[in-house]
């Protein structure tokens, strides 16, 4: 039989705010445990939440960029469960009203993938597992999350990479969230279930837990889905439960039946008022919202002609694709500013283990390197020579000019230093003449040798040739 998958996401994004949602802690990653706290993020008897309007900003401008309705009046909940990492034994997050609904992300293929819904919500702290105890770090307790839910609209691990991919960019451009999954600020719980091809009704699900990356999503999707395969052609059944996913045995492990919404006896929140999103604070975000990656690739190739690949490059962060743009708007041609950023700077950030975030070239040097080799004032590989020594600082005229490394185009001093090779090399000027070709190479390598480097190779070329056809007619 021919199976299906069917996979729906619920994804975490930690909110770029610098205090948390209802108090005004600190959200910095890193920090010493338990110094980022207050009696609110404790949940200390008698503190009251006070909604952070930054957090509000930036989950109404993700959900406009998800094609979301805004509900104009939104509430939180209370969210019960008892479990170490939660002080207040209940989250403030949003069940009956959330933030937004029905939105929905096109994968770069073109599939449109629904957004059931979109609500705010605070982090809970987190376990650090030892050998024989667990140790609390409530730091990151009240940071603000939005969740954002899709309906079963994936096919695969590869579908929700695509996804996870499309949707931290999108983040990421907004200002959003920095999405480091690494540090936890994106975060996805996978729902998977298989069904005969072409049914049309839903398996039962599990539940995954614990993806750190989006390897992970991918290895978990692939292994849970032939668990479940296997299962049924077997003639069992799926069980709905939550499992976790062991990043070192590469396999799904069940922890639990999945807990049902009756299990977490959701109420509204005494202590917070409705959340109220006005008209014209969405107009305003929406005129404020950025142009996104997948709409600058367009606009490059239309605009610049460059390739799909230049595009999905450079546009693959919003830090590479400003510092592209700037290099253009300081008259860089653009196919050349797209060729020493995806060639030299990317080569040189990883080499030097530097972030796009942390590129230490400025847009201006760049192009001033880039306006010395359009102008003929360097060749290509002096000038790359000159990009790793600016790389961290410096300029590169100036460069140039301190080390001597114009290039001639004075045709008078190229042919001297031709005829002094021709002179110094008359064995290879013989072996050209009995009709060995490649001996013009070598003596072209030798031309450029004596001109150190510094003369457009063409010309000296066309130089050696013409004086090795003189020496043929003498
Ligand atoms: P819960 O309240 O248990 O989290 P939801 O109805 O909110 O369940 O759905 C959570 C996620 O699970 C959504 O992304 C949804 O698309 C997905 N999902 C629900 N049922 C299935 C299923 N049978 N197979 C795959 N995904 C599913
Ligand atoms: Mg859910
Ligand atoms: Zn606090």
């Amino acid at each position: 039989m021919n199976w299906e998958i069917v996979i729906g996401l619920e994804t975490h994004v930690e909110l770029a705010t610098r205090s948390k949602i209802f108090c005004g802690c600190s959200t910095a990653f890193g920090a010493a445990p338990n110094t980022l706290c207050c009696p609110v993020c404790l949940g200390l008897p008698g503190a009251l939440p006070v909604l952070n309007e930054q957090a509000v900003e930036l989950a109404v401008k993700a959900a406009l960029a998800l094609n979301c309705t805004v509900t104009p009046v939104s509430r939180f909940d209370r969210k019960n469960y008892f479990y170490p990492d939660l002080p207040k034994a209940y989250q403030i997050s949003q069940l009956y009203a959330p933030l937004a609904r029905n939105g929905h992300l096109d994968l770069p293929d073109g599939r449109r993938i629904r957004i059931s819904e979109m609500h705010l919500e605070e982090d809970a702290g987190k376990l650090h597992h030892h050998d024989d105890r667990t140790a609390i770090d409530y730091n990151r307790c009240g940071v603000p999350l939005i969740e954002i839910v899709t309906a079963p609209d994936l096919s695969g691990g590869e579908d929700a990479v695509a996804y996870l991919e499309r949707l931290r960019s999108i983040l990421q451009y907004l200002g959003v969230s920095d999405c480091r999954m690494e540090e936890g600020s994106l975060r996805c719980d996978v729902n998977l279930s298989v069904r005969p091809a072409g049914s049309s009704e839903l398996g039962v699900r599990t539940e995954l837990k614990n993806l750190g990356s989006l390897r992970a999503v991918r290895l978990a999707c692939e292994y849970e889905a032939q668990r479940q395969i296997a299962i049924l052609e077997s003639g069992g059944q799926v069980r709905c439960q939550t499992c976790r996913w062991d990043e070192d045995a590469r396999r799904t492990v069940p922890m639990r039946d999945k807990e049902q919404v009756g299990d977490y006896r959701y109420f509204p929140d005494p202590d917070l008022p409705p959340l109220a999103v006005s008209g014209e604070q969405l107009n305003r975000l929406r005129s404020k919202q950025p142009e996104l990656a997948h709409e600058k690739c367009a606009r490059y190739a239309r605009d610049w002609s460059l390739s799909d690949y230049d595009c999905t490059t450079l546009t693959s962060r919003r830090e590479l694709a400003a510092f592209f743009e700037q290099v253009v708007s300081l008259g860089a041609p653009p196919k050349q500013a797209a060729n020493w950023i995806m060639g030299q700077v990317l080569r040189r950030l990883s080499a030097d283990g530097l972030d796009v975030e942390e590129i230490p070239i400025t847009a201006q040097a760049l192009a001033d390197l880039i306006h010395l080799v359009e102008r003929g004032t360097i060749n290509r590989n002096t000038a790359v020579e000159v990009f790793d020594a600016v790389f961290t600082g410096g300029d590169p005229t100036q460069y140039v000019r301190a080390h001597h490394l114009e290039q001639s185009s004075n045709t008078e001093q190229i042919t001297a230093a031709v005829e002094e090779t021709l002179s110094q090399n008359r064995k290879s000027v013989e072996d050209w003449l009995s009709g060995k070709e490649k001996a013009a190479g070598f003596l072209m390598g030798q031309a450029m040798r004596t001109l150190g480097g510094k003369a457009p190779p063409a010309l000296v070329s066309e130089i050696v040739r013409q004086l090795l056809e003189r020496e043929k007619s003498q």
